[in-house]
């Protein structure tokens, strides 16, 4: 999103995907079931989601290599109904960054301009131009196999750039990267979206990924998009059970609403001994069922009981303790025939002892503000 701050207002930037009732049926699979999605010019967009949600397919039919079974896609404004793969205005980098083994770097780049009938000299010259881009300039002569894994995903990166596409569609563009060298081209490829503007839609099913890299994500399962939203937002307010199990770690307590109004909600459920209040607009009716989604850092655990008197507090047994390097997660059993709360809690000092031990009897307390309700 880019926001212009002169105008006093913000201003969005126009839409560059716009993606209306879009599916796609295998037989009786839909892979892609009815999906509306629009992407900003400039944007680095996430399709994040479990094995099998849809989100390659869809990648796929923006790019023309797959055919809706219905719905439309407009990129830049043109319907892509009738327009083929190598007439769209994208440029996909596939999972395993395909180049050819047998062609310089420099050629393998300047590959796609040549097949469009570009002049050599100037193809060579985009191609420098687009090394440059992803930090390569003077690797031209080198062959595929004298780079490294990184340094070869940049190759691919650098040919799908060269041709000036509107949008770039990339596939799992780390994947094939070790975990190291995965963090560090998530910054590259950051940097490397700004510098360019062009759009990036990138298709994940690593939240860290999606979480670092993209201004926002669609979170998909099931052929469908659940939420789309920028990282921040999707991990403090899910808006489905979904989504908010998939995004991070979370305590989902199941429960029914008590009360609802004035921008508060209050909560009973089986696995809390008391009622439990959370600040939250668009309140669920009375009545309802739902699930309490409660984040384990944003929860509290002391001996005794917090000294405000506490709302939401309950009190529990340390049953487990995962040990993390970073962070140590408390599981503490409050009812007999409910699932663990996990707790959190940041090893900021380098003492082995920890606060609590297996069998202590703790307080868990949370604010209002932590937290979120949500529909079955
Ligand atoms: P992954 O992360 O594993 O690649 P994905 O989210 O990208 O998964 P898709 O590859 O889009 O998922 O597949 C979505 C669903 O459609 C899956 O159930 C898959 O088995 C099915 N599917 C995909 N392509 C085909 C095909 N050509 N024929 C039949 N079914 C397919």
């Amino acid at each position: 999103m880019s926001v212009g701050e002169d105008s006093g207002a913000p201003v969005i930037e126009a839409p560059i995907i716009e993606i209306a009732g879009l599916s796609k049926h295998y037989g009786p699979i839909a892979a892609v079931d009815k999906v509306d999605l629009t992407i900003r010019r400039g944007e680095f967009f996430a399709l994040l989601g479990p094995s099998g949600c849809g989100k390659t397919t869809l990648l796929r039919m923006l790019a023309g290599l797959e055919l809706p079974t219905a719905g439309t896609i407009r990129i830049d404004g043109q319907d892509m109904s009738r327009v083929p793969a190598n007439r769209r205005p994208v440029n996909m980098v596939f999972q395993s960054y395909a180049v050819f083994p047998h062609m310089s770097v420099l050629d393998n780049v300047a590959y796609g301009l040549r097949v469009d009938g570009i002049a050599k000299a100037e193809a060579h010259r985009r191609a420098e131009e687009a090394l440059d881009l992803v930090k390569l300039g003077g690797y031209g002569k080198r062959r595929p196999d004298q780079l490294s894994g990184g340094q070869r995903q940049r190759v691919a990166l650098a040919r799908a750039l060269v041709k000036r596409p509107k949008v770039l569609l990339l596939d799992e563009p780390l994947s094939a990267l070790d975990a190291k060298l995965r963090e560090q081209m998530r910054f590259e490829l950051v940097n490397l979206q700004e510098s360019v503007g062009i759009t990036f839609v990138v298709v994940t099913h690593d939240q860290d990924e999606a979480l670092s890299m993209a201004t926002r994500i669609a979170v998909m399962d099931n052929g469908t998009v659940q939420q789309t939203a920028p990282p921040a937002e999707l991990y403090e307010f899910p808006s489905t059970k979904f989504v908010a199990d998939f995004i991070g770690s979370v305590n989902l307590i199941e429960g029914r609403v008590a009360e609802s109004a004035a921008g508060l909600v209050r909560m009973t459920a089986p696995a809390l001994q008391v009622p439990v209040e959370i600040e939250q607009e668009a309140g669920m009716p009375v009545g309802a069922t739902g699930w309490l989604a409660l984040r384990p850092e944003k929860v509290d655990i002391s001996r005794d009981p917090p000294e405000d008197g506490g709302r939401n507090t309950v009190v529990g047994t340390v049953e487990e303790i995962t040990y993390l390097g970073d962070v140590s997660i408390f599981h503490v059993r409050l009812t007999a025939d409910q699932p663990l709360i996990k707790v959190t809690i940041a090893n900021l000092d380098r003492v082995t002892r920890r606060p609590f031990t297996w069998g202590d009897r703790v307080h868990l307390s949370w604010a209002p503000t932590c937290g979120v309700v949500l529909a079955q």
